[in-house]
């Protein structure tokens, strides 16, 4: 049987990346499938803040093996900006596109163009807190391109490449980034604990 443990998202896309990589023996289940359908507000400082807030709020109220994350890109010569902001940096949460052109209008004129995307996780297991991280570095580009991925993918050219996120598969994108390193680690970590 397989072990059952909550993804505290309802985010399909996420869901789909994050199955790939825990495999067979993890039923992963979304807040819709455990009937969690209050919305769990991301009020922290910090990426490992909001990640906690989603998993400790799960593993609380349901009882239930539970993970969160959360992700966000940081600009160097914006002080690390958008950060916690990301999905809402140009004031709408999610509107990608008002995004990405705000970030380009605060970059405009500045040659820094380095910039990373950082996902943090947090496992709530058998009543202890587990983080996990991951990062990929890269340049921000001057203008849009490629059509493949969300957020921040057409402006983020991962080092090494020459080509954006949004014009790499997902499974190309998996291999390198952020939230992709992070699952790894979780993933490691569940196969010895639940082995
Ligand atoms: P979340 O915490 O994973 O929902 O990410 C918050 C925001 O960060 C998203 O709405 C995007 O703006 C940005 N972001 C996070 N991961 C990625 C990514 O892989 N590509 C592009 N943008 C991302």
């Amino acid at each position: 049987m397989p072990i059952q443990l909550v993804f505290a998202t309802n985010n399909k896309h996420k869901l789909e990346e994050v199955s790939a990589k825990l495999g067979g023996k993890i039923d992963l289940l979304t807040l819709n499938a455990i009937g969690c359908t209050e919305d769990i507000e991301e009020t922290g400082a910090t990426f490992s803040e909001n990640a906690s807030i989603k998993s400790r709020y799960i593993y609380g109220k349901y009882g239930l093996n539970c993970f969160g994350d959360d992700s966000g890109l940081e600009v160097e010569a914006l002080n690390n900006e958008p950060g916690v902001y990301s999905a809402r940096y140009a004031g709408e949460h999610g509107n990608h596109r008002a995004n990405n052109y705000k970030l380009l209008e605060n970059l405009a004129g500045i040659r820094n163009r380095r910039a990373r995307f950082v996902t943090i996780i947090s496992l709530m297991w058998e009543g202890n807190e587990y983080f996990f991280e991951g990062s990929v570095e890269g340049t921000i580009r001057e203008a849009l391109s490629g059509k493949e991925g969300f957020g921040y993918d057409p402006l983020f050219q991962p080092d090494g490449f020459d080509v954006t996120f949004a014009e790499m598969s997902l499974e190309e994108k998996n291999k390198l980034s952020h939230r992709g390193k992070a699952v790894e680690k979780l993933a490691e970590f569940l196969k010895t604990a639940i082995a």
